[in-house]
């Protein structure tokens, strides 16, 4: 079903998920529904339990209403038991748990003295499983936390009398392998090892992590053991391969989910375009950003006033639903991309619901990863007892906390891989009931591709996750850990990837951080290497409000200079406050309360030098090339805008460091007489690649298993190390993640797909689903859309030709 569908016609079709949907999308614009996917509901398939299941873990689960495990469960345990390393990568809510708990406790029960271990991304999700497992385990098993918020008592009780230690990969790294020896007790008992929500170990956290597991299975060896692993992955592509990569040594998988599920309608919508008279610009945009790595000169600054915007903001759109969802009693999560925009969308949606009475504004609010534990949990419980009914929250939900019951997941943008988008779809509809689920357009060149291109959401296989143990970024510094915990020999070499690992090895060894002898390598330091796996530039920053002393929350390293720069006003549940000042070294910034009648938005500056060529290819007056670069950054400033018209008051300067990042980009460049060639006016030619490079950006996603705001850009009409007019695109991630990669190798589909989203778009001269960045340092300015095409015809022509 495609443009113009009327929700009425919706209603016909007999199945509960649309009826909700209805319930939803009523007296709106029908035009808006550009798509409806309606997936059939599944039942369920159980099988016996396995002839080895000890009978008391069988009154175990049975005791929580677990007659008989799900067939994938039961096939995952099997492999488990039989000493295989296995995967079981199935939906949201599939009972993964029960599918590494069966094989572990078991083992638990038959060796009075076997030991695991459990990894988990988060700290949250060890706890949620510990309270799990403190029903479920066998006396004597005493499971037990061994993370960083574990008293210093209790970890040394862990240490010396749990079984199975719940703990996560930093913990691993920083905690327990440096300090092998006080833990030979338990290495030498180590049976399994448990990696729960692995699909998170990806880029180059995954890379580390990878390493991690490396080091654990190096030393548990040492100690005689060669633990089973068993890892829980949401739905992904090729999750066996991914495993085996992460974990160095051959994983089977398991991926037919046997577990039943209730029928999901699934929307695509467009908002509505506004009308002419309505366009000044609004305050809520889905310029408010926060991604992971706000690196380059397109960090996160919002649109120039002035510039069209044809549609309706998707973060209005979301509210609006939202609020829809609240008033007709249908319990609701929003997944907003940024902490700002999830903020936003509560309040938008409580201020809709005020205006309708009832006191049911107090059944909205927003939930993010910057929120303290406690407000975390109490949100949580307000959803799972009915005293909230819709939630607008970051991705931090994604990961961690068992939430049942939901009628409905309304996503506002596409959350960049596919992955990540059924996961959060898979939110609703839990425990086999129906579910709607609404993909809101942002108003940005992937969302307009992908709701008017439904196969490209429901067609196409789900990515695999990236990760790249051969990082030289990453590998480097894990060598040297493991050649302090354990000199090195020439034999470990393979487990960590043979000869990348020789050739950091021999870098290390120049280094003089280990010596080279006969037998091996030895570390020669005096401090412990420390690598710091979630290394996106140090410890998140604190924010506390001056008067009070008060935590508020954190924000992470990468993002702080741009939402909490002195003078920025941050949102917090609601509140307002005004950043005073922020200590990058300390990593605290002080607010205090209030609600100024503007919003604030950062300029940045950067600059790029390539530091060498690793591949190119040569197509006449354009070249494309891969290569190792170096990015500078800067936070220069902000503009303040009045709400809600988003008129520029002014515009004040600011005084932070300047952040490097080494790593690899994509560029490819135009010469002169080719643009001449191509029709591109001389003064168009920063604009016209200006507009490429972001269009590229949005667009990169096709190709790569990235999404926006993992990548940077820089373009220039005269760039000094390539003598031309070129466009970079970066990875923002330190050593790179693959992605800048992977676009070098899809350039032609890549581009083309640029190319023709740009020439497509029905505006006039550039608007945010075709060339406008929501993360341009610049203010969006110059930007030629028409420019823009005609370079890419160019690159296209010459690369094809080629
Ligand atoms: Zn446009
Ligand atoms: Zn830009």
């Amino acid at each position: 079903m495609t443009g113009g569908a009327t929700v009425h016609r919706v209603t016909t079709v007999a199945h509960g998920s649309t009826r909700l949907l209805h319930r939803l999308l009523e007296g709106r614009d029908s035009s808006c529904l550009t798509h409806l996917e309606l997936l059939p509901p599944r039942p369920g398939v159980t099988v016996d339990w396995p002839a080895w299941t000890p009978p008391e873990l069988r009154a175990a689960f049975a005791a929580q209403g677990i007659p008989a495990p799900w067939a994938h469960q039961a096939a995952a345990a099997d492999h488990a038991h039989a000493g295989r390393h296995v995967v079981v990568a199935t939906g949201t809510a599939s009972g993964k748990s029960l599918a590494y708990q069966l094989p572990v406790l078991s083992a638990l029960l038959a060796d009075p003295r076997a030991t695991a271990l459990y990894l988990a991304p988060t700290k949250a999700l060890a706890a949620d499983q510990l309270r799990c497992l403190a029903e479920l385990a066998p006396a004597g098993v005493r499971p037990s936390c061994y993370d960083g918020d574990t008293p210093r008592e209790q970890r040394d009780w862990a240490r010396q009398h749990s079984r199975f230690v719940l703990t996560n990969p930093d913990m691993i790294g920083r905690g327990i392998l440096p300090r092998h020896e006080s833990w030979s007790m338990f290495l030498r008992r180590l049976t399994y090892v448990v990696v729960d929500e692995c699909h998170a170990y990806r880029g180059v956290f995954g890379s580390h992590v990878a390493h991690v597991l490396r080091r654990l299975r190096r030393l548990a060896a040492r100690y005689g053991r060669d633990p089973v692993f068993v890892l829980a992955s949401a739905t992904a592509g090729q999750p066996g391969t991914t495993a085996a990569r992460l974990i160095g040594a051959d994983v089977h998988e398991v991926t037919e989910d046997a577990s039943p599920r209730g029928g999901l309608a699934f929307a695509l919508w467009e908002p509505p375009l506004l009308p002419p008279t309505d366009t000044p610009w609004h305050a809520v945009t889905d310029a408010d950003a926060d991604g992971p790595t706000d690196t380059g000169a397109d960090g996160p600054a919002g649109y120039a006033p002035g510039a069209h915007p044809v549609r309706r903001s998707a973060l209005r759109e979301a509210a609006d639903l939202l609020a829809d969802a609240v008033a007709g009693g249908v319990r609701t999560l929003a997944f907003v991309r940024s902490r700002r925009g999830a903020e936003a969308v509560a309040t938008l949606a409580r201020d809709a619901l005020a205006q309708t009475a009832d006191g049911l504004e107090h059944r909205v609010a927003a939930y993010r990863s910057g929120y303290l534990p406690e407000e975390r949990r109490e949100l949580e419980r307000g959803l799972l007892d009915g005293s909230l009914v819709g939630l607008a929250t970051t991705t931090a939900l994604e990961l961690g906390i068992d939430l049942t019951g939901l009628d409905a997941v309304i996503m506002t943008g596409y959350p960049g891989r596919l992955a990540s988008m059924w996961q959060q779809a898979g939110r609703a509809g839990r425990r086999g009931r129906d579910a709607v689920c609404v993909l809101v357009a942002r108003d940005d060149p992937l969302d307009t591709y992908l709701v008017h291109h439904p196969d490209t959401l429901f067609g196409r296989p789900v990515e695999a996750c990236v990760l790249d143990p051969a990082n030289p970024h990453v590998l480097g510094p894990h060598l040297a850990a493991a050649a302090a915990e354990l000199p090195l020999k020439p034999a470990d070499l393979a487990l960590f990837g043979g000869a990348p690992a020789e050739a950091a090895l021999a870098e290390l060894v120049a280094a003089g951080v280990v010596r080279r002898r006969p037998s091996g390598w030895y570390w020669t330091g005096d401090a412990r290497p420390d690598v710091d796996l979630r290394g996106a530039g140090g410890a998140p920053v604190t924010v506390v409000e001056t008067g009070t002393g008060r935590l508020l929350g954190t924000v992470d390293a990468g993002s702080s200079h741009f939402l909490v720069h002195p003078g920025a006003v941050y949102v917090h549940q609601g509140a307002s406050y005004v950043v005073d000042d922020l200590d990058p070294t300390d990593a605290v910034a002080l607010v205090h309360a209030e609600d100024p009648p503007w919003t604030t938005h950062p300029r940045d500056s950067s600059a790029l030098s390539v530091g060498s060529v690793r591949s190119y290819v040569d197509a006449g007056p354009v070249g494309l090339f891969l290569g190792e670069v170096e990015v500078t950054a800067r936070v220069t400033g902000y503009q303040r805008r009045k709400r809600p018209t988003g008129e520029v008051i002014d515009t004040r300067p600011l005084d932070l460091p300047t952040r490097r990042l080494n790593t690899v980009a994509v560029w490819w460049t135009v010469s002169a007489p080719g643009l001449d060639r191509a029709g591109v006016d001389p003064g168009d030619i920063p604009g016209a690649l200006h507009a490429a490079e972001h269009a590229a950006i949005g667009l990169l996603p096709l190709v790569a298993t990235c999404d926006r705001w993992d990548i940077g850009g820089i373009s220039t009409a005269m760039h000094p190390d390539t003598g031309a007019a070129t466009v970079f695109v970066y990875d923002g991630h330190p050593g790179g993640a693959g992605f800048a990669e992977r676009a070098f190798h899809a350039a032609g589909d890549w581009l083309r797909a640029t190319r023709d989203v740009i020439a497509a778009c029905g505006c006039a001269a550039g608007c945010p689903s075709c060339v406008q960045s929501p993360k341009c340092g610049n203010g969006n300015a110059p930007l030629s859309k028409d420019g823009a095409v005609k370079v890419l015809d160019l690159v296209l022509d010459a690369l094809e030709g080629n």
